[in-house]
């Protein structure tokens, strides 16, 4: 062996859901909204010229921190902002999770923890969801090096009650707890509501689900002033502009539309609670899901033939080859016709 490989950070990606080249896909497999962004977003971009993109943006994303703090009534102190949730998340187990103990989250959960965790070499450990798919606060109660869970989890959709989440933020005192609001627009209670309480807190956010972004890549953090000071001090250490001038007024303009926001989730959640009742119908039983998805299993059809018949048809879903969910498809709530040959196929399919 080549002496170089042993000094090699190896280590194993995270797997995204399939991008299809094909048109006319019926794409339910990553959790994107199936509405366009506020139309105040388009303006934004037809306001941008060649000369705004000649310059470094602002690295302190000013205007987009100001408006997220101005729609959130907080500070922008308290606002931190990054490329995707998925980069804050990344500059938080970076940040805090220092310790040499294990840090902890949920067996069955974003599939992205145990990649960082592995990549900054952050030990882990993983306690189980019960068998209703829920998070077991008792289990949270030991010594530990940070904490972090999804709230709704993914890729279960189950809420956590916030009387829970206040009972783990009790019982760790000494480490971050970091809760991942990907999907708490569309129904889930947010813990924004402890940031007062709790110092150690953190809540991270996304413009990628309910502000309909995902390609522009806007995630966004709330915590106290010393946390978001910390995780400022990491990110200018690794890469001074990391939101570029598009995302950065895109964004601002699509914060600030809080009516489109209600409008867009309102439609989401009513194609979720009638998606509950037609797979209920097609013989699926599927958890509680407060998220922009569904996580289903079916009572005779096992999830791979579902997803491998589905792929065929043109209709992508998200199936995962996990311990505990390999039986377990999550479809994203898209828009009603979208769902509605989603029953078509599978009623075919299923003979029902
Ligand atoms: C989608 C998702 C994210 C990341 O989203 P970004 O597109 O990077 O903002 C983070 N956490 C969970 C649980 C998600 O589902």
């Amino acid at each position: 062996m080549r002496e170089w490989e042993n000094n090699i950070r190896k280590v194993t990606p995270y797997t995204p859901g399939e991008q299809p080249k094909q048109p006319n896909v019926i794409k339910l497999n990553t959790n994107e909204n199936p509405y366009p962004p506020s139309p105040m977003v388009l303006n934004a971009l037809r306001q941008m010229t060649t000369e705004t993109m000649r310059k470094y943006p602002d690295p302190t994303a000013g205007e987009l921190v100001s408006a997220i703090a101005r729609e959130y009534r907080t500070r922008p102190e308290q606002v931190f902002v990054g490329v995707g949730s998925d980069d804050v998340l990344a500059m938080c187990f970076l940040t805090f999770f220092n310790s040499e103990k294990p840090i902890l989250f949920p067996d069955i959960t974003y599939s992205f923890y145990d990649v960082w965790a592995d990549l900054f070499r952050i030990p882990y450990e993983c306690p189980p969801l019960n068998d209703k798919f829920e998070i077991v606060k008792e289990d949270y109660y030991r010594e530990n090096g940070g904490v972090v869970f999804p709230n709704p989890n993914a890729p279960t959709g189950v809420q956590m009650p916030l009387a829970d989440i206040e009972d783990i933020l009790q019982h760790n005192q000494d480490v971050i707890v970091i809760v991942d609001e990907a999907y708490i627009d569309f129904g889930g209670l947010s813990a924004r509501a402890l940031l007062e309480k709790y110092e150690n807190l953190l809540i991270v956010q996304t413009f990628s689900k309910s502000r309909c972004m995902a390609g522009m890549r806007i995630g966004y953090a709330f915590g106290s002033e010393e946390l978001i000071r910390h995780l400022n001090d990491v990110k200018y250490s690794f890469n001074s502009y990391t939101m570029n001038e598009a995302a950065i007024r895109l964004g601002a303009a699509a914060v600030s539309d809080s009516m489109y926001l209600m409008e867009t989730r309102h439609k989401i959640v009513e194609t979720r609670e009638r998606a509950k009742k037609e797979l209920a119908q097609l013989g699926f039983s599927c958890t509680d899901s407060l998220a922009n998805f569904l996580f289903v299993t079916h009572e005779t059809c096992p999830a791979r033939e579902l997803f491998e018949a589905l792929k065929a048809e043109g209709i992508y879903v998200r199936y995962f080859d996990k311990p505990r969910i390999d039986n377990y498809l999550r479809i994203t709530i898209g828009t009603d016709e979208e769902m509605d040959a989603l029953y078509r196929f599978l009623r075919d399919y299923l003979r029902v």
